[in-house]
C-alpha cells in the first residue's frame, strides 16, 4: 500500500531502524521492490531521480508506482520519494503530482545559496504536508591506488550540517562521509565509511539521517552508519546492476525467445531476490540498540 513517507521514515527513526529507499526506473524493478518489501512485510521507500522522470514522465512514474503499491498483493506499506532533484521548479512538480516526501540537493551551491534554496523547497513543501530532505557535503570520487575514495574535504562538516538543519528546517538529511553514488566503486575497492564523522553528525543533528550511495557497503557496516544515525539507506547501483546482469543472461540464454514477457520473468524476480537481500541485511540490525 502507498501511504506518506512520514509513516515509513519516523517509526523507523523512533524505533532506531533503518528503511531501504530503492531507486526505480521502471515497472520491472518497481513491480520487483514491491514484491521484495512486502515478501518481508518491510516498510520501503521508493525513489524517483530527476533523470527516471525524464525516461517516464512524472505523472506517470507516479500512477505506476501507486498502481503497484495499491494492488492487493502488495502485504507492506511503501512511500515515493524524489531523489536529488536539483531546482525548486521540479520539487513543485513533484509535490503536485503525488511525492510525499522530495530532496533539494544543492549540495553543489555556495553554503549559502544551498541554504536558500532549500529553504524556499521546505516552505512550500511544509505547506503541502510533504517531507524535504536536504545536502550537506558531495559525494565526489577521487582514486588513490586501488581505492576510488570519496574527496575528504568535500565531506558533510558536522557544525555546518547543523546550521544547515537550524536554517533550513529540513526533515531528513543527506549526508557525505565516505559513500558514493555510481557503478565505478563497484569495480574498486569499496569505500570506506568515516564513522567518527558520521557519529559528530549524529550528536549535533537530531533527525533521520540519509547514506547515500550505500551500494556495495557490507551489512555490517550498515549496521554500524544505523547505530550512528542513519535511517535511510539508499540503493540504486545494486538494483540496475542486477538488473542488467539478469537481463544480458536472459537474452544470451533464450536468444530465440521474442516474447519479451518470458524473458523479464526471471529477471523481475532476479532483482526481487537483490531487494530482499537488502532489505535481510539491514533486518538484523532492527532493535539491537
Ligand atoms: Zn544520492
Amino acid at each position: 500500500m502507498l501511504v506518506h513517507a512520514r509513516k515509513i521514515i519516523y517509526p523507523a527513526y523512533r524505533r532506531r531502524q533503518a528503511v531501504v529507499a530503492f531507486n526505480t526506473i521502471n515497472a520491472e524493478t518497481t513491480l520487483a521492490i514491491a514484491r521484495a518489501a512486502s515478501a518481508l512485510r518491510r516498510p520501503t521507500l521508493f525513489e524517483v531521480s530527476e533523470k527516471t522522470i525524464t525516461y517516464l514522465g512524472l505523472n506517470t512514474v507516479v500512477e505506476l508506482v501507486r498502481t503497484i503499491c495499491d494492488d492487493p498483493s502488495i502485504k507492506a506499506s511503501l512511500a515515493i520519494h524524489l531523489d536529488h532533484a536539483h531546482t525548486y521548479e521540479i520539487c513543485v512538480a513533484a509535490i503536485k503530482a503525488g511525492f510525499t516526501s522530495v530532496m533539494i540537493d544543492g549540495s553543489a551551491l555556495p553554503f549559502s545559496q544551498n541554504v536558500k534554496l532549500t529553504k524556499r523547497v521546505v516552505d512550500y513543501a511544509h505547506k503541502h504536508n510533504v517531507l524535504v530532505q536536504g545536502e550537506v557535503g558531495a559525494l565526489k570520487p577521487v582514486v588513490k591506488g586501488a581505492r576510488l575514495v570519496a574527496a575528504s574535504d568535500l565531506m558533510t562538516d558536522p557544525a555546518q550540517a547543523r546550521e544547515f538543519v537550524a536554517k533550513t528546517g529540513v526533515d531528513t538529511l543527506g549526508v557525505a562521509v565516505g559513500t558514493l553514488h555510481g557503478a565505478m566503486k563497484m569495480f574498486h575497492k569499496l569505500p570506506q565509511i568515516d564513522f567518527s564523522r558520521l557519529n559528530s553528525i549524529h550528536q549535533l543533528v537530531k533527525i533521520p539521517l540519509a547514506l547515500h550511495g550505500a551500494s556495495g557497503v557490507p551489512a555490517k557496516d550498515l549496521k554500524k552508519a544505523r547505530s550512528l544515525g542513519v535511517t535511510i539507506v539508499n540503493i540504486d547501483t545494486e538494483i540496475r546492476l542486477s538488473y542488467l546482469t539478469s537481463l544480458r543472461r536472459e537474452l544470451k540464454s533464450q536468444e530465440h525467445e521474442y516474447d519479451p514477457r518470458v524473458i523479464f520473468y526471471p529477471v523481475i524476480a532476479d532483482i526481487q531476490k537483490t531487494a530482499e537481500q537488502k532489505l535481510k541485511a539491514l533486518s538484523t540490525t532492527y532493535g539491537t540498540r
